[in-house]
């Protein structure tokens, strides 16, 4: 049965303003910029997050990172996040914009039966089509206030109404049925979208049951796609990324991405493939380059930090450490305390900052070691002397030799810390690596 448009629809500026821009705006899916892999293999996918909560603040927009994540792992590159206002013409231009550039579309929020969802008469706005009410719906949506022994009341019956030629998608825990709505662009490509609803705990089956399973049969080969990150440690982002241009170009596959958090930098390669063997395999020679360029930079993988791979080197030795810190405010003893193999290390002690000189700090860390009875002795504190700029001292004592290096202290204030506690790692890594 097909209704009239809702009373909503007299509120458009003019019939069908929304549909499809000139074609001459159009471009088609094959020659649509692309800014790397995967974008250029796999379909173009965009989040629209609905709803006053979230543009004024009020409440942090949750179901977008999660939608993003699956979205991602689907093999759908999400190019864009969009954020709109509980606003009919806001939404239909959100909408319009989305079936130009996008392939998916994931829409949460504004399913309910109130005034202020207006996510079903955007989204028939901007395809050009009037609503229509779904019988199977309604009856789905007055069997459940039935089952909740009451009267349904004439407002969820706009739940009911969808796009027409759109699908309900079934919501269990809900009113609301979710929309999916395919979308034909002129250029012969179509967008697919979903429309789903903001509570998370209807939106999140509602994705797993019916919207995963669709936006895997849209793919034209089924695709897959695996991560691999290196962590490096010793150098800025940028001069690293100068180490390697051509791996960090954006045109190539394995995508190689570079980040910094607190000082460490992380590379995390991207390749899709059929299966997740066919992506390692391709990820597998881009790592080799990137170790052989970076060489000592890079001092682990995945989820692994400096202490995790100092301790494991100590430990494969059967050698422990001893610290002195009074630079990292403790840092350094409670990472070194707190990581899966910590047996490795024999004690920490931490000071308030008191600059020590070379000589000192050298003295220090003989002593350190041997009042622990360790094969390692670590200092770290704050340089005393005369440097240019504030520095911190880093010495490492064995039972063969001790020496120190001295690093001034670049970086944001926030993250001195852990910066110090990183170099002081980092330093007796490079000791304890083979061939030092
Ligand atoms: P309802 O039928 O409950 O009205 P709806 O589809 O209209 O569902 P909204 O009214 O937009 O959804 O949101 C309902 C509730 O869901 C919000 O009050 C909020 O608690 C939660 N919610 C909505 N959007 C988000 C979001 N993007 N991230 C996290 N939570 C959200
Ligand atoms: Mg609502």
């Amino acid at each position: 049965m097909v209704v009239n448009p809702p009373a909503v629809s007299d509120r458009l500026p003019s019939p069908g303003w929304a549909a499809a821009p000139p074609e001459a705006t159009m471009r088609p899916a094959a020659t649509f910029p692309s800014y790397g892999f995967p974008q250029a293999s796999s379909m173009r996918g965009e989040i629209i997050a609905i709803g006053d909560e979230l543009t004024t603040g009020q409440r942090l927009d949750t179901n977008t990172q999660w939608l993003a994540e699956r979205l991602t792992d689907a093999g759908v590159t999400v190019l864009y996040h969009t954020t709109v206002a509980d606003d009919l013409r806001a939404n239909i231009d959100v909408f319009a914009a989305a079936i130009q550039r996008a392939d998916v579309v994931v829409a949460t929020g504004g399913l309910g039966p109130t005034a202020d969802d207006l996510t079903r008469d955007a989204l028939a706005a901007a395809a050009g089509v009037p609503l229509e009410l779904d019988e199977d719906s309604l009856v789905k949506i007055e069997q459940m206030f039935a089952s909740r022994g009451r009267e349904m009341p004439e407002r969820n019956r706009l739940q009911a109404m969808v796009p027409a030629g759109a699908r309900p998608i079934p919501n269990e825990h809900g009113t609301a049925p979710g929309v999916e709505m395919r979308v034909d662009r002129p250029d012969g490509t179509a967008c697919t979208l979903f429309a789903l609803p903001g509570v998370p705990a209807e939106m999140k089956p509602m994705w797993t049951d019916t919207v995963l399973p669709a936006v895997n049969a849209l793919h034209p080969a089924p695709r897959t796609i695996r991560h691999r990150r290196l962590k490096c440690f010793g150098v800025g982002e940028s001069q690293l990324e100068a180490m390697m241009p051509d791996l960090i170009a954006r045109e190539r596959e394995p995508l190689v991405g570079i980040t910094v958090h607190k000082a460490t930098i992380t590379l995390r390669m991207t390749a899709s493939g059929a299966d997740g063997a066919e992506c390692l395999a391709k990820i597998a020679p881009t790592e080799q380059e990137i170790r052989d360029k970076l060489g000592v930079l890079v001092f682990g993988e995945e989820d692994e930090e400096l202490q995790d791979v100092v301790l494991r080197m100590l430990r494969e030795r059967g050698e422990r450490l001893a610290t002195y810190d009074s630079a990292s405010g403790g840092l350094l003893a409670h990472w070194l305390s707190q990581a899966d193999v910590s047996e490795a290390f024999a004690n920490g002690e931490v000071c308030p900052p008191a600059p020590l000189g070379a000589d000192q700090a050298e003295k220090l860390a003989e002593h350190t070691r041997l009042a622990e009875g360790a094969e390692y002795g670590l200092v770290l504190a704050p340089a005393g002397g005369t440097q240019e700029v504030p520095s911190i001292i880093v010495a490492v004592a064995d039972a063969e030799r001790v020496q120190h290096n001295v690093f001034p202290n670049l970086g944001h204030p926030d993250i001195e810390h852990d910066r110090a506690a990183k170099l002081a790692l980092n330093e007796l890594r490079k000791r304890l690596m083979p061939g030092e």
